[in-house]
């Protein structure tokens, strides 16, 4: 082996341990009904893991279906216009559907099928896992059925419409605030009484083990493309990766890889809405503290009493009151930096990356475009960032129109 191929295989982290945990976060919270399934599905992803024939199955599908491995691509205009490092984004956005999602809903859903199971069930926000979800049970013949809060069914009528075209049937979830959280109640409250004939496809690096383990494997083919990518490109190792964190998917699929080399920093960005007020913004590192939600331990923004706190961003892949363990834990140890963009500043970036490079990213992805745009000029011109471009931006057009036209219809 020469020195190139040994320094390009990454160095693993051993996280989570034999209990689900990583440090003092994560682990499985959950009602005695759900332990079943999650044990059975804990020892189905196992065998899985090392089996040829799946992995073999999942990558073919990846290839021929999905369109990866998704481009490294310099934006030489970005970069120009930023005047410091050189910046490359990976190309998320051009994965089938549109984003990531994508990566973890078929390898789950080809685990689902591997259990024989033949109903699929998933929670949505903004729809896009739930379109992710619907596109694979498509794809491999599986019934499909998307807990959706009555809330988000209104607001995002476009993504309700894609995922019954694809053959999926939308549940309406009525309970609580009707958006998100009450949506993943519902699910898991399906999933403790169907499991016998239903997998759960969860959409990020949340929940109860073994959920965030396994999305962030699947999702973590973005950081293994990228350092091969940069190898071929730039001959070493970037200096800096750049990604949005909702749940933490996109973010901790490209960083995965990347987290034995110490060289590398990392920076996670949340929402920073329109003030770091309670209620503002989706900052969990700024404004949450240590507690439990969905099954898991991590950072959760709250009350004094505990009691979840509402959240606001102009995206709504970002606008959620936890994020995963993995991240809770890469936080506490330094690893990982984590800060946060305002709603005004993902739009600013949502223009100058549609101007500038002819790519209209995800409002979310925005939020990491507009870190990169912060601190970029004052990096040396022989360093190399990645950005992740988590997804791309025709779904988010409408509501951009709304800020950046000041309302004028389109
Ligand atoms: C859902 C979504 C996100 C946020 O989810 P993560 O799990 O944090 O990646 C980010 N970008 C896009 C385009 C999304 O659809």
């Amino acid at each position: 082996m020469n020195e190139f191929a040994d320094s390009s295989t990454p160095q693993r982290h051993p996280w989570p341990d034999a209990a689900g945990r990583y440090g003092a976060f994560g682990g499985r919270y959950v009602p005695e009904t759900l332990m079943l399934a999650l044990g059975q599905l804990e020892a189905a992803y196992a065998e899985v893991k090392t089996d040829a024939t799946f992995q073999n199955t999942l990558e073919d599908y990846w290839k021929h279906y999905v369109g990866r491995p998704t481009p490294l691509y310099f934006a030489r205009r970005f970069t120009e216009h930023l005047g410091g490092a050189k910046v490359y984004f990976k190309r998320e956005d051009l994965a089938h559907t549109g984003a990531h999602k994508i990566n973890n809903a078929l390898g789950q859903c080809l685990l689902a099928k591997r259990m024989g199971k033949g109903r699929v069930i998933a929670e949505t926000g903004a729809g896009q896992h739930g379109v992710a979800t619907a596109t694979a049970c498509a794809l491999l013949g599986l019934k499909c059925q998307v807990y959706m809060g009555a809330e988000d069914i209104e607001r995002q009528k476009l993504n309700v419409f894609r995922m019954r075209l694809l053959g999926a049937e939308v549940i309406s979830v009525a309970s609580g605030s009707k958006t998100l959280k009450d949506a993943i109640n519902e699910a898991l409250r399906d999933w403790a009484s169907s499991v016998e004939d239903t997998h759960y496809c969860l959409g990020t690096v949340h929940g109860p083990h073994p959920f965030p383990m396994i999305c962030r494997d699947f999702q973590s083919v973005i950081g293994r493309e990228a350092r091969r990518q940069v190898y071929e490109m730039e001959g070493r190792l970037p200096d800096l990766l750049i990604a949005c964190v909702g749940g933490g998917s996109n973010a901790l699929g490209l960083f995965y890889d990347f987290l034995g080399d110490t060289a590398v920093r990392m920076v996670g960005v949340e929402a920073g809405g329109t003030s770091l007020a309670p209620g503002m913004h989706a900052a969990r590192f700024a404004g949450g503290a240590m507690g439990m939600l969905q099954g898991a331990m991590s950072y959760v923004l709250q009350d004094t009493f505990g009691q979840i706190g509402s959240t606001h961003s102009v995206s709504a892949g970002l606008d959620y009151a936890s994020v995963g363990p993995e991240h809770a834990f890469l936080h506490d140890s330094g690893r990982v930096e984590y800060t946060h963009a305002s709603d005004q500043e993902a739009l600013d970036a949502f223009q100058s990356c549609s101007r500038l490079e002819g790519i209209i990213p995800a409002l979310e992805s925005s939020h990491a475009l507009a870190h990169a745009m912060k601190v970029v000029p004052g990096l040396p011109k022989e360093q190399v960032v990645i950005v992740n471009l988590s997804g791309r931006g025709d779904k988010d057009v409408q509501q951009a129109a709304h800020f950046i036209l000041a309302g004028e219809e389109i």
